[in-house]
């Protein structure tokens, strides 16, 4: 079959693998689509501590082909996605259930086989069917879990007013799932205009222009939560000076490993200020998909582009890119 490989730093082909054949454990899915993330840009560009080669998608929808003879509750025909992580069960971080901490952990996608292939073979207790919802809204449970999962911790409460840096696909399903949640009021800052218009349209009370904070200093006395979703350290070292007393920050978005900001540690103790941090995911997969199939979430005007699998490298390009994308699909 087809499949992308990552074949070593830098290097990215589509090529001829051998088909997966599903162990007693495992399902095999034929994929129909798989989103590409960040993380994928860090696999190509060496940043992550797995070997080569891997065929990279962790964000993947399909119908099941083939099942292994210890598999009971999944039927060839079902149509699934899965998590992408394998906790151990049996660690330090496992038996606390910090599953998203293993210290034995498989990805798929990352340290094995993934979806941005023809078919995947995935172990069936990652697996959670999708019903008849949409295979392009499907699509995009596992980083809505991550979302919920970071929005669990930030835990907001009726009448909490937020602030939210950055309208990409992640701030755009952040800023969903924190008005689900219970947040009244959800202000986005956001460098692009068209992004800002789509956080209108998905609910956001207030948009504001990156550059022009000066008009976020109009609330009183700050906002509850102030979430990052932008992974810029600049910006995330002025989070703390939007937050009220009492007040929450929220680092979801992803820095680059090493960088450091600067913080008032005086500020933290004396207005009281509390800074959560959020890894991946840890069993929200479930929650995510309610949130789907509900219609609590839109994600359909996330989908900026669709790459067939032969134009994948492509698709990994304009990601890295500065054009202008949102969620970019590939389609086997
Ligand atoms: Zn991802
Ligand atoms: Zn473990």
């Amino acid at each position: 079959m087809r499949a992308a490989v990552i074949e070593g730093p830098g290097k990215v082909t589509v090529r001829e693998v051998p088909e997966p054949e599903p162990a007693p454990d495992e399902v095999v899915i034929e994929v129909d689509s798989a989103g590409v993330c960040g993380t994928d840009l860090h696999l190509l560009r060496g940043e992550l501590p797995y070997p080569y080669p891997i065929t990279p998608g962790h964000e993947v929808v399909g119908t099941v082909v083939k099942v292994g003879r210890d598999v009971s509750s999944i039927e060839p025909g079902s149509r699934v996605t899965f998590d992408p992580n394998i906790p151990c069960g049996k660690c330090y971080f496992c038996r606390r259930m910090r599953f998203n901490h293993c210290l034995d952990w498989q990805g798929i996608g990352i340290t094995r086989e993934g979806g941005f292939a023809e078919r995947v073979a995935v172990p069936g207790k990652v697996v959670y069917p999708v019903g008849d919802m949409p295979f392009e809204r499907a699509v995009f449970a596992e980083p809505l879990a991550c979302v919920v999962y970071g929005v669990l911790r930030a835990d907001p409460k009726p009448g909490d007013r937020v602030l939210l840096f950055g309208a990409g696909p992640i701030g755009l399903l952040l800023l969903q799932v924190l008005k689900v949640a219970g947040a009244t009021s959800v202000t986005v800052v956001e460098v692009r205009e068209e992004r800002l218009r789509l956080a209108e349209e998905l609910g956001a009370e207030r948009t504001v222009r990156a550059g022009h904070e000066e008009a976020l200093r109009e609330a009183p006395f700050g906002y509850d939560i102030v979430v990052d979703a932008t992974g810029v350290p600049e910006v995330v070292s002025r989070c703390a000076d939007f937050v009220t007393p009492g007040g929450k920050v929220l680092l979801f978005g992803v820095c680059p490993e090493g960088a450091t900001v600067r913080l008032s540690p005086f500020q933290i103790y004396r207005r009281d200020i509390t800074i959560l941090g959020s890894f991946a995911l840890n069993y929200t997969m479930d929650r995510a998909l309610e949130l789907l199939s509900s219609g609590s979430v839109r994600v359909e005007p996330l989908i900026s582009h669709r790459f067939p699998l032969e134009r994948f490298p492509e698709a990994l390009e304009l990601v890295g890119s500065d054009e202008p994308s949102l969620k970019v699909l590939v389609r086997p």
